[in-house]
């Protein structure tokens, strides 16, 4: 099997530790923590023990280094990351309001992560890939969308596969019809789509749940995997439905779940696991996300993933 890679943002998370609205006062923070979601993505993937690269940029400082000695620690290949000497790492301040929703503060677009490039290692790297990971995240970085683009159609063209994460936020979507235009793009060449419940709706242009995956799947889908918070996620296929009940846990920083589910679930369908199982393992990842603060701090081996299923169970 080829690597998984990804292209996109590597930053730093600090967080508050106190729940508010806001940055408007000085408020006592917690950082940093090694993020970005397609790097929380491929560590994911690198610590379950498949081979994992990213195409990124981060500046030659020690945001730069703390990322890339926590990818490199956990098996990622960091050949394509580019370490700029004149645009310093990215960052984003975070603090979760007493509702669960999260305020940012982002510095990425003047980042080194707003100036990722394909370099030879970037070509390099999707030369050997077997798999890319779209991360809607991403497409506010400039050019990336064209990377991206090389990148998918290199790894088709060998037989490889594609999953996609919208992973809209609303803060970094530049323009409407523009974004528009690149998740109908991206969503053209998808294997494996793995949305959210509002993501899903807005992918297909439809409430309705069932009528949405309907319609993503007409269009040459092969799974669709809904990911449902604290409620666990579903799997779709033409005519067949999965659903997967979370494990019951105490949440203290959701951030990442939904990055550490994606990268167990692709890892585990490209390692051949069944649908089901593949499900299981991911909403073990996600859970065991939630109980750890720190973006890239829940990410987990199967034997950390075995280990808590057995002791957990899940709620059905
Ligand atoms: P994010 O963008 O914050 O990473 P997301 O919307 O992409 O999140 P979620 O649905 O929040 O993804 O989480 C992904 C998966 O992680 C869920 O489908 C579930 O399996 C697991 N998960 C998330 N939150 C919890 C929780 N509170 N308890 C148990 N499992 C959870």
């Amino acid at each position: 099997l080829g690597p998984t890679i990804t292209a996109g943002e590597i930053l730093v998370e600090i967080m508050s530790t106190s729940v508010g609205t806001g940055f408007l006062e000085p408020l006592t923070l917690l950082g940093p923590f090694p993020s970005g979601a397609p790097a929380i993505f491929i560590d994911q993937v690198a610590r379950l023990g498949s081979a994992a690269g990213i195409i990124s940029a981060v500046g030659s400082d020690d945001f730069g280094r703390l990322n890339i000695e926590r990818l490199k620690r956990d098996g990622a290949d960091v050949s394509a990351i580019e370490v700029l000497s004149d645009a310093p790492t990215g960052s984003a301040f975070v603090r979760y309001r007493p509702d669960g929703a999260r305020d940012f503060v982002f510095n990425i677009a003047r980042s080194a992560s707003g100036q990722i490039r394909m370099t030879g290692a970037a070509k390099a790297l999707v030369s050997r890939a077997g798999h890319v990971h779209v991360m809607g995240s991403a497409f506010a970085i400039p050019g990336i969308a064209e990377i991206l683009a090389e990148a998918v159609a290199s790894v088709r063209s060998r037989g490889g596969t594609v999953s996609f994460d919208p992973n809209i936020r609303k803060e970094l979507v530049a323009g409407q019809g523009e974004a528009r235009r690149r998740l109908e793009d991206i969503l053209s060449v998808t294997d494996l789509l793995l949305p959210s419940g509002e993501e899903l709706a807005i992918a297909a242009g439809l409430e309705d749940e069932e009528a949405a995956v309907h319609e993503l799947l007409s269009r040459g889908i092969s799974e669709i995997v809904l990911k449902r918070g604290a409620l666990g996620s579903s799997w779709y296929r033409p005519g067949e439905r999965i659903d997967c009940p979370a494990f019951v846990v105490d949440e203290l920083d959701p951030t990442g779940a939904g990055d550490c589910f994606g990268a167990t679930y692709v890892t585990c369908r490209r390692q051949g696991r069944s649908p089901a199982q593949s499900l299981r393992y991911a909403n073990a990842a996600g859970a065991r996300t939630v109980t750890k603060q720190g973006p890239m701090e829940g990410v987990s081996t199967f034997a950390e993933l075995d280990e808590f299923i057995e002791a957990n169970g899940s709620k059905a």
